[in-house]
């Protein structure tokens, strides 16, 4: 089965994308669009609204990223060994230098952003509305799995976890979730997600009867 992880607040500590407005862009802006999202403001409205604020060459901001933006518990170790897919509404500008810190090599669909003096300018990966939320969502980027785990925390990930077979969640979609009655299982950090999929990844991705014994537990 397939691994799908969510970057900002899910491998990372704290939203990445927050912390950059929050020291680069305009704070009234962010805060007036973070109360929007979700009421007259689509996800893709609000992070291009508030980037716009951006100003700051980009080298400077990823300089700025590498050295404040902490990976969650367990995640390096967690990454190295299973390879999840990296599914995000942040940029590849900002998260690959993190991944290129931590030395970890991940496949990463994200959105990405063209740094303009005048304000940023976010280049979304796909703009077409998704069919069960009418947003472009993440959703479309798991369409070709046929099942997957998936691990998140926040607004980008309500509809694509609704998707998941089995699914891990944190903070503000952990409440959508138990609001929905989606059976969803609570987690910290990555300890406890590598703990409870256990041996699941080759159990499911290969013929069982390959699978040495003391693998099947
Ligand atoms: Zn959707």
């Amino acid at each position: 089965m397939e691994l799908v992880v969510d970057w900002d607040g899910t491998a990372t500590e704290i939203d990445g994308l927050h912390l950059v407005l929050l020291e680069f862009g305009d704070r009234g802006v962010y805060e007036e669009h973070e109360e929007r999202l979700g009421r007259d403001l689509t996800l893709h409205e609000v992070i291009a609204a508030e980037f716009r604020t951006v100003r700051a060459p980009l080298d400077e901001v990823v300089a700025w990223v590498r050295a404040n933006v902490r990976l969650r518990a367990g995640f390096v170790d967690f990454a190295r060994r299973r390879r999840p897919l990296i599914v995000s509404s942040g940029f590849h500008e900002l998260i690959e230098p993190v991944l290129e810190r931590e030395g970890l090599e991940l496949t990463l669909l994200a959105n990405r952003v063209e740094a303009r003096p005048e304000g940023w300018r976010v280049v979304f990966r796909d703009e077409a509305a998704c069919s069960v939320c009418g947003e472009p969502c993440k959703r479309s980027s798991v369409a070709g799995l046929r099942a997957f785990t998936f691990v998140g925390d926040g607004f980008s990930d309500h509809c694509v976890a609704e998707a998941g077979t089995r699914v891990f969640a944190r903070d503000g979609l952990a409440d959508y979730l138990a609001s929905r009655d989606i059976a969803f299982e609570r987690f910290d950090d990555f300890r406890d997600v590598d703990r409870a999929l256990g041996t699941d990844a080759y159990r499911l991705s290969s013929d069982s009867s390959s699978i040495p014994s003391s693998r099947r537990m």
